[in-house]
């Protein structure tokens, strides 16, 4: 069952979203060759519990950290650790909070220095993707229209899209219903309607779409050992069209 939301909570979904934006920000400010992931794990958590909110994802299924960290050919539910960063890297960071009974959830993946052009180009596609998903966000449109709009601009660019992790409804659950595939067709699924909160989040390989997951049961890598990238917002569906609730301006314009 899909829970719609009334403009209240919508603005408490909003609170969390910009908590989750500064968060990464903050994460963002830290990402440099030597620091480990686990710091970059405890400047979140204190950043999000100095701010009156919880991290969502820690204890979430018995996930042990505050922050999704995976690096290069981890997809997503990486763990943080004593590993350094080095310059060339690319780290997708993925953050949520409760606060006022609902959640935030968002991911961008930052480099580590200079990266490679290849490795940028991946980066810009994946944001692209993202963006032509929210853009097809529209009342009236068909979850299908997102899946679609996010698939076809990542493989016309040579890219594959992962299927084993999806985006999500989003409210007093972290996860919730609908899940937002970044494959499918036009005009398939579930119809978008005023009051949907959803995450977008396409997942997106340089190589083969084929994952594996690590022996600690969460991390999810590609099986060809190539990069991939992770960008996630949060889209309010309204009449006026999709509301971007989280944002990467934080991290994208220092002046804010
Ligand atoms: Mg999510
Ligand atoms: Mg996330």
């Amino acid at each position: 069952m899909i829970r719609l939301k009334t403009k209240e909570e919508i603005e408490i979904l909003r609170e969390n979203a910009l908590l989750v934006s500064k968060t990464l920000a903050e994460v963002g400010k830290n990402i440099e060759p030597g620091v480990t992931t686990l710091k970059l794990n405890e400047i979140a958590e204190s950043y999000i519990r100095d701010n009156g909110a919880q991290p969502a994802f820690l204890g979430y299924g018995g996930f042990p950290f505050t922050l999704c960290i995976s690096v290069n050919d981890v997809i997503v539910h990486g763990f943080a650790s004593d590993y350094r960063l080095k310059e060339g890297d690319i780290i997708s960071v993925d953050c949520g909070t409760v606060y006022k009974g609902f959640y935030g959830d968002s991911a961008y993946t930052f480099s580590v220095g200079n990266i490679d052009t290849d490795t940028a180009n991946l980066l810009k596609v994946t944001k692209e993707s993202l963006y032509l998903g929210i853009d097809a966000a529209t009342i009236g449109n068909r979850i299908g229209d997102i899946s679609y709009a996010v698939q076809n601009h990542a493989e016309s660019n040579g890219y594959s899209v992962v299927r084993e992790m999806v985006g999500h409804g989003i409210g007093k659950q972290l996860h919730e219903s609908p899940e937002v595939p970044n494959y499918g067709k036009r005009g398939s699924g579930k119809k978008l309607v005023e009051g949907m909160v959803i995450c977008i989040e396409p997942m997106i390989n340089a190589g083969t779409r084929s994952v594996k997951i690590h022996k600690d049961g969460w991390t999810l890598s590609t099986n060809d050992g190539k990069n991939s990238a992770h960008f996630e917002l949060m889209v309010a569906i309204t009449k006026e069209g999709p509301e971007v609730l989280s944002t990467f301006d934080y991290i994208e314009k220092n002046n804010i």
